[in-house]
């Protein structure tokens, strides 16, 4: 007997995916929508860019709504998890939730190791490991049995760059929601994944900078930058019926970056 393939919900699958008005977690979004998947795209401040990703699911026949919530703030969650109720009880046929992809971040770049103060520091334990922590916790209720929990983590957990070490300590942290989780949830068949992306071409201005572009490229065995479509079709995979033996696994998806040689 095929259990998975059996007891999954082809249909009317619903998504939160946090951190979508832009970047990979649109793409993301924008993928499960076209798998008919209603999305939940969560931002913080930049509401015309999730309005962007809200109606590019439309136009492509899915459906998906809005929710705002800034994490790093007191009430985050709270916020977040009201805004994902009205929108289920409006659009969905219950308040139920299958897929749940901690993406949202901030990323540091180009701070000095010993340039980063305990504020920031706290703030991106805050929104990076802290947020998505609890938001997993307090959605275990929602969360569907066969459901799906993935968390955007980065491949600067398995290599260096001392510039980045406090935000690669965050994702450590993120990290280990998909080992624990996955050993909790096991027995309602849900599973939990990380996925970490290399560097990816989400229109940092930077990247438009030839010599920089090209020396980031050659980091991947690949020789380009991820696309956030790049990342979003592995998200897609883990999301769907077919990983369902896949649980508590740290998914590589940096196109082979700094594999050495
Ligand atoms: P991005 O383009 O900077 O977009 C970040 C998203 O997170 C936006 O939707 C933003 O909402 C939301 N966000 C930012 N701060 C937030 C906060 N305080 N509270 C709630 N939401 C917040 O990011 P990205 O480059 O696509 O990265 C997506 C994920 O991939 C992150 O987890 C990142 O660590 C990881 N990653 C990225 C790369 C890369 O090269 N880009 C590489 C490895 C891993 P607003 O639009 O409202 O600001």
């Amino acid at each position: 007997m095929n259990g998975g393939a059996e007891m999954s919900r082809p249909i009317n699958r619903t998504a939160l995916v946090t951190g979508s008005s832009r970047g990979i977690g649109r793409a993301i979004a924008e993928r499960l929508g076209r798998e008919g998947v209603l999305v939940a795209v969560h931002y913080a401040r930049n509401e015309e860019a999730a309005e962007h990703t809200v109606k590019s699911i439309i136009a492509d026949g899915g459906r998906a709504f809005q929710v705002r919530a800034e994490f790093g703030v007191p009430g985050d969650v709270d916020t977040l998890l009201e805004g994902l109720r009205a929108g289920l009880e409006e659009l969905a046929e219950d308040v139920g939730l299958d897929i749940l992809v901690n993406n949202a971040a901030i990323i540091t770049s180009g701070t000095a190791l010993e340039g980063t103060t305990p504020e920031l520091f706290d703030r991106l334990m805050a929104v990076n490991a802290r947020a998505p922590f609890f938001l997993t916790q307090r959605a275990l209720p929602l969360l569907r049995d066969g459901g799906r929990i993935i968390n955007i983590s980065s491949g600067l957990t398995r290599f260096a760059n001392p510039q980045e070490v406090a935000y690669a300590m965050s994702k450590a942290a993120l990290e280990m929601i998909g080992l624990h989780f996955a050993r909790y949830l096991g027995p309602r068949r849900i599973t939990v994944n990380t996925v970490s992306p290399g560097i990816t071409d989400t229109g940092h201005p930077s990247l438009l900078v030839p010599q920089i572009r090209e020396a980031l490229s050659n980091l991947a065995a690949f020789g380009r930058l991820a696309e956030p479509a790049d990342i979003a079709d592995v998200v897609a995979f883990l999301a769907s019926d077919d990983a369902r033996w896949i649980t508590g696994s740290v998914i590589d998806a940096s196109g082979g970056t700094m594999l050495g040689g």
